[in-house]
């Protein structure tokens, strides 16, 4: 197979500041694992929008396009809130989801074990947690049409469509399949149907598919409210859980928040497989630019980190190396070392950005 191959853009803030550290890393990789990567990195953001004009280049749309991988830091910043809406440094992250057509968007929620206090949920509920929630991301209700506010006799209607085809439901199963056979092997799958038509279908096809190509995963089903309260109430129940666009924005953002920080959250969009069977992929934080720390060496790059380790397991079939990768994290936790976001323990010693990436580098090579 050919060297893999993969696009890095920092962006914005602190992007480029965690984008440093991953770098570090993935150098380390390439120089005490042999694992080479064709690298190349661009703009985008406000950084492509000072360059370019634009928040992302058609240059940069097209090596996003033929790459293995994009693994993106972070966009915005207020220089840019006066922009108009077109040339907003987000409108370069939503171009490149919609025009790789990413609709499967993959939310670990991994509570290590050393800020399982981080949580608002006990200790024991949380500590050593490790789900996947696959959100659809490109269907349903926020883009189903009818949609808009209209009148109605005397008064104004607000309406919005779900709506969901048999193949847009069947490749977010499969996706979600695919994944589960990299880790323990489950799939819950969350809708409405008892109140839905929408969530009758979904149901079905998921059945359908796990039937015909995924007899080895086991399938269970969920109304998504009581899968909000399950989540709550014992999470460690499930593997992966797959949803629509509505639920899964927002079970993933509960699930987000069983786990602590932000600067602690990776994510990864996957969409169709490309010829070479990889699927096209964009991996990066869930969080923002962060401007109130930007420049000041304080900003976690653990999210950026672990969304390489995401693109290891995901688009490189190195689930052992990622495994690695995030052991050396939980272990420089373990120690004790703690981003300023990550404060808040006695005894935690406060690091810098460039800190957290030696000590990571270091529990790296003790792996060895
Ligand atoms: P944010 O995620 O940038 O920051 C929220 C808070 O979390 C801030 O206090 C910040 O300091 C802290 N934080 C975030 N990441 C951190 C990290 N790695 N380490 C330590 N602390 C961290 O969200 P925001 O403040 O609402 O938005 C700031 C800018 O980022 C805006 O322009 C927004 O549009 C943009 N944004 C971009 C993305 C993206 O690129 N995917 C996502 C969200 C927001």
């Amino acid at each position: 197979m050919s060297t893999p191959s993969l696009l890095i853009l920092p962006g914005d803030g602190i992007g480029p500041e965690v984008m440093t550290e991953v770098a570090r890393v993935i150098e380390w990789f390439g120089q005490k694992r042999g694992m080479a990567f064709d690298l190349s990195e661009d703009l985008v953001g406000g950084a492509a929008y000072d360059a370019h004009g634009v928040p992302l280049a058609d240059k940069t749309m097209e090596k996003a396009q033929a790459v293995d991988a994009v693994l993106l830091g972070a966009v915005g910043g207020p220089n840019y809130d006066t922009l108009d809406f077109s040339l907003k440094p987000e409108r370069g992250l939503l171009r490149l989801r919609k025009e790789m057509d990413l609709f499967a968007n993959l939310r670990p929620a991994q509570c290590f074990d050393a800020l399982a206090d981080f949580s608002s949920l006990k200790r024991d509920v949380v500590a050593g947690l490790d789900i996947m929630i696959v959100r659809e991301l490109t269907s349903g209700v926020y883009f189903g049409e009818p949609r808009g506010i209209f009148e109605e006799g005397n008064e104004r209607v607000g309406i919005n469509t779900q709506r969901y085809t048999e193949s847009e439901i069947d490749r977010v199963a499969r996706a979600a399949f695919e994944l589960a056979r990299k880790r323990s092997n489950r799939v819950c799958s969350m809708e409405k149907a008892n109140v839905m038509e929408s969530g009758v279908l979904w149901r079905e096809v998921v059945t359908r598919v796990q039937d015909a190509d995924y007899a080895d995963v086991a399938l269970s089903h969920m109304y998504a409210d009581a899968g909000a309260m399950q989540l709550c109430r014992w999470p460690k129940q499930f593997d992966v859980i797959v949803t629509d666009n509505l639920f899964g924005d927002l079970l993933s953002d509960a699930a987000a928040m069983l786990t602590g920080s932000l600067g602690m959250l990776p994510s990864a969009s996957l969409g169709a497989p490309m010829a070479n069977g990889r699927p096209k992929a964009l991996y990066e934080p869930v969080h923002g630019s962060a401007p109130d720390i930007a420049g000041q060496g304080k900003a976690n790059p653990i999210a950026c980190i672990l969304s390489f380790a995401m693109a290891l397991r995901y688009s490189f079939d190195r689930g052992e190396e990622a495994s690695r990768l995030e052991a050396a994290v939980e272990r420089v936790l373990a120690e004790g070392k703690r981003t300023p976001d990550l404060l808040g323990e006695e005894g935690a010693t406060p690091v810098t950005t460039a800190q957290m990436g030696d000590a990571i580098l270091a529990a790296l090579d003790e792996s060895l």
